[in-house]
């Protein structure tokens, strides 16, 4: 969890405890309060890599979870607009405190499902799928809204939604790629790399 009080010092680290936020994307996961739905900090950063956010653009995040990107988007540039989905109240609400304490309030959440809540959002520059929302009425709604020259980015680990992301690149092109991440954790009293799921990105641009 991530302490409010704490944070207010961010820019202060000369003070004992302080934080500071980095300029680059892939922000450490423990500046996020989160239920285990997080994007981990090195996918994130290629995530946000591939999003490739430029000054002014809007970006909807869907399925917010804890709203680690969108809240990256939003760091990119104070120009920078993002709406994010996420149809659970606790993770809105904890993805919209995540957003103050981070020092991005401008993040929009919106409490509803895609495809349905998508209607009548307006355009969006990049769109970013996060995990569960890849569903495939949901890819078409992404893809359909998404101006001319904008970017998709859906991450998958599941295969049902890794095989919804082939169908994608089937259709629209782009690229797929598989990250996997390793961090060195106990076993017992030595250590081993201990991987992560392992992350299918599709990225397109339209
Ligand atoms: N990128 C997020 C993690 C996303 S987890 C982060 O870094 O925190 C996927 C989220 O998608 C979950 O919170 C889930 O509630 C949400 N979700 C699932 N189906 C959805 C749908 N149809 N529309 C919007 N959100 C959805």
């Amino acid at each position: 969890a991530v302490d409010p009080l704490n944070l207010l010092a961010l820019e202060v680290s000369a003070l004992p405890g302080a934080r500071v936020i980095p300029l680059a994307s892939g922000l450490p996961d423990a500046l996020f309060e989160h239920d285990g739905q997080l994007t981990k900090q090195e996918v994130r950063a290629v995530t946000l890599a591939a999003l490739a956010p430029r000054r002014g653009e809007l970006l909807w995040d869907i399925g917010l979870g804890s709203g680690s990107v969108a809240i990256e988007w939003l760091l990119r540039h104070p120009a920078n607009r993002a709406i994010g989905l996420e149809p659970r109240p606790d993770r809105a609400a904890r993805a919209a405190r995540n957003a103050l304490v981070l020092g991005v309030p401008g993040l929009q959440v919106v409490p509803g499902r895609a495809p349905a809540a998508l209607a009548g959002l307006p355009v969006p520059d990049a769109v970013f799928l996060g995990g569960g929302a890849a569903g495939e009425g949901v890819l078409e709604a992404a893809w359909a809204a998404l101006r001319p020259g904008g970017r998709l980015v859906a991450n998958a680990v599941t295969i049902e939604t890794e095989a919804a992301l082939f169908a994608a690149h089937a259709r629209w092109g782009g690229t797929l790629t598989r990250i996997g991440v390793e961090r060195l954790d106990g076993v017992g009293r030595m250590h081993g790399f201990r991987p992560a799921m392992t992350v299918t990105q599709y990225a397109a641009v339209k």
